[in-house]
């Protein structure tokens, strides 16, 4: 039996009852269906901005967003149709085409999913920014940006309300910037970190995980940012 509160609908055949309100993403997971995501994060709003989450809604032209559009009664839903796999396996290859996806192990997971070739655009215009260095805390390396706004979201209403970064740019020059591109320093940024932990490409890196990568030793990394000398070990 259901409640007034309650909606039941169909998702790839199967009868699932969720609350009002409930999003097509959080009702699909209660039957199993993993749908994928990439700019979706439990701490932050969802704003249905990469689509890789799009379902397939009868009566529907175009495909919906699930982490974004709520359940509603009698609802058919599929989350796997051909229709739907084709669009998620091509913003898979136009996002592959343009950005440095080499640190972003879960879209690398989703594209070996959707069998998605990255080689789909070759003359795509890949991303090409400089490394931004500009603080003791993190680099900012947009080459691997997929501007899914987690970083933007965090920084602002949804956790931190310091406002430091935002997107700039329009189009393909799209990026993630402070205002008037000053420095992170410069900048109202408090170095809370919240931006680097729910990035999801490695774009935002802490410094101290880009010198191990280098091959700088834990140890040689705490002489670096502690400004000691490293002792010479007395024989
Ligand atoms: S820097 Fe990271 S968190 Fe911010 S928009 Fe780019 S990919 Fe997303």
């Amino acid at each position: 039996m259901t409640t007034t509160d309650e909606i039941t609908l169909d998702i790839d055949g199967k009868s699932v009852t969720v609350p009002a309100g409930t999003t097509l993403l959080e009702a699909a997971k209660q039957i199993g269906e993993d749908t994928p995501t990439i700019c979706f994060h439990e701490a932050t709003t969802a704003n249905a901005i990469c689509r890789i989450c799009v379902v397939e809604v009868e009566g529907q032209r175009v495909l919906q967003p699930a982490c974004i559009v709520e359940a509603v009664a009698d609802m058919q839903v599929q989350t796997r149709s051909e229709k739907v796999i084709r669009s998620r396996k091509s913003i898979l290859e136009m996002l592959a085409s343009s950005v440095d996806l080499s640190e972003a192990p879960e879209i690398q997971t989703l594209m070996d999913d959707y069998d998605a070739s990255a080689e789909r655009f070759p003359d795509a215009q890949r991303r090409n920014i400089e490394i931004k260095d500009d603080n003791p805390m993190y680099i900012r390396d947009y080459d691997k940006c997929v501007l899914c706004w987690r970083c933007v979201q965090v920084c602002a209403d949804d956790a931190q309300f310091t406002y430091a970064i935002n997107f700039s740019g329009r189009g393909y020059e799209t990026e993630i910037g402070t205002f008037f591109d000053q420095t992170i320093p410069a900048s109202s940024c408090v170095f809370c970190g919240q931006c680097v932990a729910v990035c999801p490409t490695g774009a935002l890196k802490p410094k101290r995980e880009m010198f191990i990568q280098q091959g700088i030793s834990p140890e040689d990394i705490t002489v670096m940012s502690s400004g000691r000398k490293k002792r010479k070990k007395r024989t």
